[in-house]
Protein backbone atom coordinates (compact mmCIF):
# COMPACT_ATOMS: atom_id res chain seq x y z
CA UNK A 1 0.00 0.00 0.00
CA UNK A 2 1.58 3.28 -1.10
CA UNK A 3 0.53 6.38 1.08
CA UNK A 4 1.34 10.23 -0.45
CA UNK A 5 2.12 12.17 2.43
CA UNK A 6 1.57 15.74 2.59
CA UNK A 7 2.99 18.00 5.06
CA UNK A 8 5.57 20.74 6.22
CA UNK A 9 6.14 19.86 9.92
CA UNK A 10 9.28 18.25 9.67
CA UNK A 11 9.03 16.38 12.80
CA UNK A 12 5.53 15.20 11.86
CA UNK A 13 6.68 14.83 8.47
CA UNK A 14 8.84 12.35 10.13
CA UNK A 15 6.59 10.49 12.71
CA UNK A 16 4.02 10.11 10.22
CA UNK A 17 6.40 8.10 7.51
CA UNK A 18 7.83 5.90 10.58
CA UNK A 19 4.29 5.24 11.58
CA UNK A 20 3.47 4.06 8.63
CA UNK A 21 6.41 2.27 7.48
CA UNK A 22 6.16 0.46 10.48
CA UNK A 23 2.68 -1.08 9.33
CA UNK A 24 3.82 -1.64 6.65
CA UNK A 25 3.29 0.82 3.75
CA UNK A 26 5.33 2.92 1.29
CA UNK A 27 5.11 6.36 1.63
CA UNK A 28 6.79 9.34 -0.28
CA UNK A 29 6.31 12.81 0.83
CA UNK A 30 6.44 16.17 0.44
CA UNK A 31 5.81 19.86 1.97
CA UNK A 32 5.08 21.19 -1.54
CA UNK A 33 1.24 21.35 -2.04
CA UNK A 34 1.91 22.00 -6.74
CA UNK A 35 4.44 18.62 -6.26
CA UNK A 36 1.88 17.13 -4.00
CA UNK A 37 -0.69 17.63 -7.30
CA UNK A 38 2.11 16.11 -9.77
CA UNK A 39 3.14 13.05 -7.51
CA UNK A 40 -0.35 12.14 -7.66
CA UNK A 41 -1.38 12.46 -10.92
CA UNK A 42 1.16 10.12 -11.38
CA UNK A 43 1.72 7.89 -8.63
CA UNK A 44 -0.80 5.85 -7.97
CA UNK A 45 -1.55 6.21 -4.25
CA UNK A 46 -3.69 4.14 -2.20
CA UNK A 47 -4.24 7.16 0.00
CA UNK A 48 -2.98 10.47 0.46
CA UNK A 49 -2.54 12.14 3.70
CA UNK A 50 -2.86 16.30 3.47
CA UNK A 51 -2.00 19.32 5.95
CA UNK A 52 -4.04 22.28 5.37
CA UNK A 53 -1.33 24.71 6.40
CA UNK A 54 1.41 24.54 3.27
CA UNK A 55 3.87 26.65 2.07
CA UNK A 56 2.48 27.15 -1.48
CA UNK A 57 -0.97 26.31 -1.92
CA UNK A 58 -2.89 25.15 1.05
CA UNK A 59 -4.71 21.58 1.61
CA UNK A 60 -8.09 23.19 0.24
CA UNK A 61 -6.97 23.87 -3.02
CA UNK A 62 -5.35 20.89 -3.33
CA UNK A 63 -8.51 18.69 -2.67
CA UNK A 64 -10.41 21.27 -5.12
CA UNK A 65 -8.03 20.77 -7.64
CA UNK A 66 -7.47 16.52 -7.50
CA UNK A 67 -11.55 16.20 -6.98
CA UNK A 68 -12.01 18.48 -9.94
CA UNK A 69 -9.56 16.68 -12.42
CA UNK A 70 -11.45 13.44 -11.03
CA UNK A 71 -9.02 12.12 -8.91
CA UNK A 72 -10.39 9.32 -6.77
CA UNK A 73 -7.43 8.74 -4.25
CA UNK A 74 -9.05 8.45 -0.71
CA UNK A 75 -7.73 11.75 1.86
CA UNK A 76 -6.88 12.04 5.32
CA UNK A 77 -6.94 15.78 6.44
CA UNK A 78 -4.96 16.68 9.11
CA UNK A 79 -6.80 19.81 11.53
CA UNK A 80 -6.17 21.63 14.29
CA UNK A 81 -7.82 20.52 17.45
CA UNK A 82 -10.75 23.81 17.56
CA UNK A 83 -10.90 23.78 13.67
CA UNK A 84 -14.21 22.51 13.59
CA UNK A 85 -14.85 24.68 10.42
CA UNK A 86 -11.53 23.03 8.58
CA UNK A 87 -12.74 20.08 9.22
CA UNK A 88 -16.24 20.69 7.22
CA UNK A 89 -14.68 22.79 4.38
CA UNK A 90 -11.89 19.68 4.06
CA UNK A 91 -15.52 16.79 4.00
CA UNK A 92 -17.19 19.40 1.72
CA UNK A 93 -14.51 19.86 -0.70
CA UNK A 94 -14.04 15.74 -0.65
CA UNK A 95 -11.71 15.26 2.23
CA UNK A 96 -12.77 11.01 3.30
CA UNK A 97 -11.77 11.40 6.43
CA UNK A 98 -10.10 13.74 8.85
CA UNK A 99 -7.76 13.28 12.14
CA UNK A 100 -7.14 16.00 14.43
CA UNK A 101 -3.21 16.68 15.66
CA UNK A 102 -2.20 15.16 17.70
CA UNK A 103 -2.64 11.83 17.43
CA UNK A 104 -1.91 8.90 17.85
CA UNK A 105 -0.15 6.46 15.46
CA UNK A 106 -2.25 3.52 15.85
CA UNK A 107 -5.42 5.95 15.11
CA UNK A 108 -3.49 6.99 11.70
CA UNK A 109 -2.90 3.77 10.75
CA UNK A 110 -6.45 2.57 11.24
CA UNK A 111 -7.94 5.44 9.23
CA UNK A 112 -5.55 5.50 6.34
CA UNK A 113 -6.12 1.60 5.91
CA UNK A 114 -10.05 2.51 6.65
CA UNK A 115 -10.37 4.72 3.80
CA UNK A 116 -8.04 3.29 1.58
CA UNK A 117 -10.14 -0.02 1.98
CA UNK A 118 -13.33 1.95 1.27
CA UNK A 119 -11.97 2.98 -2.07
CA UNK A 120 -10.54 0.06 -3.02
CA UNK A 121 -12.67 -2.20 -6.14
CA UNK A 122 -13.63 1.68 -7.77
CA UNK A 123 -11.54 1.72 -11.17
CA UNK A 124 -8.12 2.19 -11.01
CA UNK A 125 -6.23 4.39 -13.79
CA UNK A 126 -3.88 3.59 -16.02
CA UNK A 127 -0.57 5.24 -16.11
CA UNK A 128 0.69 5.63 -19.53
CA UNK A 129 4.21 7.31 -19.79
CA UNK A 130 4.99 7.35 -23.77
CA UNK A 131 4.81 4.22 -24.98
CA UNK A 132 4.79 2.55 -21.80
CA UNK A 133 1.76 1.94 -20.29
CA UNK A 134 0.99 0.87 -16.60
CA UNK A 135 -2.38 -0.66 -14.98
CA UNK A 136 -1.41 -1.38 -11.36
CA UNK A 137 -4.75 -2.74 -10.67
CA UNK A 138 -4.72 -5.14 -13.34
CA UNK A 139 -0.82 -5.87 -13.09
CA UNK A 140 -0.25 -5.51 -16.29
CA UNK A 141 2.27 -3.35 -18.01
CA UNK A 142 2.54 -2.83 -21.84
CA UNK A 143 4.97 -0.98 -24.36
CA UNK A 144 2.84 -0.31 -27.41
CA UNK A 145 1.55 -3.67 -28.23
CA UNK A 146 3.79 -5.71 -26.44
CA UNK A 147 3.32 -7.18 -22.85
CA UNK A 148 5.81 -6.49 -20.32
CA UNK A 149 6.64 -9.75 -18.16
CA UNK A 150 8.07 -7.95 -14.89
CA UNK A 151 8.95 -9.55 -11.53
CA UNK A 152 8.15 -7.98 -8.17
CA UNK A 153 11.16 -6.02 -7.70
CA UNK A 154 11.07 -4.40 -11.07
CA UNK A 155 7.48 -3.86 -10.52
CA UNK A 156 7.96 -1.94 -7.08
CA UNK A 157 11.57 0.08 -9.01
CA UNK A 158 8.96 0.76 -11.79
CA UNK A 159 6.06 2.39 -9.41
CA UNK A 160 8.97 4.57 -7.30
CA UNK A 161 10.25 5.59 -10.84
CA UNK A 162 6.80 6.64 -12.38
CA UNK A 163 6.03 8.73 -8.87
CA UNK A 164 9.39 10.56 -10.33
CA UNK A 165 9.33 10.83 -13.74
CA UNK A 166 11.54 12.61 -14.93
CA UNK A 167 13.31 13.51 -11.55
CA UNK A 168 16.45 11.30 -10.21
CA UNK A 169 15.60 9.04 -6.99
CA UNK A 170 18.15 8.43 -5.02
CA UNK A 171 19.19 4.83 -4.95
CA UNK A 172 19.17 4.57 -1.05
CA UNK A 173 15.34 5.60 -1.38
CA UNK A 174 14.54 3.36 -4.23
CA UNK A 175 16.56 0.50 -2.34
CA UNK A 176 14.53 0.99 0.84
CA UNK A 177 11.28 0.65 -1.48
CA UNK A 178 11.80 -2.02 -3.32
CA UNK A 179 13.34 -4.11 -0.95
CA UNK A 180 11.32 -2.85 2.05
CA UNK A 181 12.42 -2.53 5.27
CA UNK A 182 13.52 -5.91 6.57
CA UNK A 183 16.08 -7.00 3.91
CA UNK A 184 19.04 -5.77 3.02
CA UNK A 185 19.28 -3.60 0.28
CA UNK A 186 22.22 -4.03 -1.66
CA UNK A 187 23.02 -1.83 -3.89
CA UNK A 188 24.43 -4.15 -6.60
CA UNK A 189 21.06 -6.55 -6.59
CA UNK A 190 19.27 -2.45 -7.33
CA UNK A 191 21.23 -2.54 -10.15
CA UNK A 192 20.40 -5.85 -11.28
CA UNK A 193 16.77 -5.41 -11.16
CA UNK A 194 16.70 -1.94 -12.69
CA UNK A 195 19.09 -3.40 -14.94
CA UNK A 196 16.83 -5.54 -15.81
CA UNK A 197 13.64 -3.47 -15.97
CA UNK A 198 15.76 -0.97 -18.37
CA UNK A 199 16.11 -3.80 -20.81
CA UNK A 200 12.67 -4.51 -20.83
CA UNK A 201 11.79 -1.25 -21.31
CA UNK A 202 13.90 -0.53 -24.24
CA UNK A 203 13.51 -0.18 -27.58
CA UNK A 204 10.73 1.71 -27.62
CA UNK A 205 9.21 2.14 -23.61
CA UNK A 206 11.13 5.22 -21.43
CA UNK A 207 14.45 4.91 -20.46
CA UNK A 208 15.78 4.61 -17.42
CA UNK A 209 19.30 6.20 -16.89
CA UNK A 210 21.99 5.80 -14.09
CA UNK A 211 22.82 9.31 -12.80
CA UNK A 212 26.36 8.40 -11.18
CA UNK A 213 26.66 8.46 -7.23
CA UNK A 214 23.14 9.49 -7.13
CA UNK A 215 20.35 7.02 -8.45
CA UNK A 216 18.16 6.95 -11.02
CA UNK A 217 15.67 8.72 -13.65
CA UNK A 218 13.09 7.64 -15.73
CA UNK A 219 13.27 9.48 -18.50
CA UNK A 220 9.89 10.05 -20.68
CA1 LIG B 1 1.43 22.86 8.09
Amino acid sequence: MRVLVVEDDKALQHSLTASLRGAGMQTRCTHLGEEALMLEAVGDFDALILDIGLPDIDGFEILTALRGRGSTTPILMLTARDAVSDRVAGLELGADDYLVKPFAPPELVARVRAIARRNRGQAGGAVTIGALTCDWEAGRARVGDRELDLRPREWAALRVLISRVGQVEERDMLAAEVFHQDEAASLNALEVHVGRLRRKLQPDGPGVTNIRGRGYRLDP
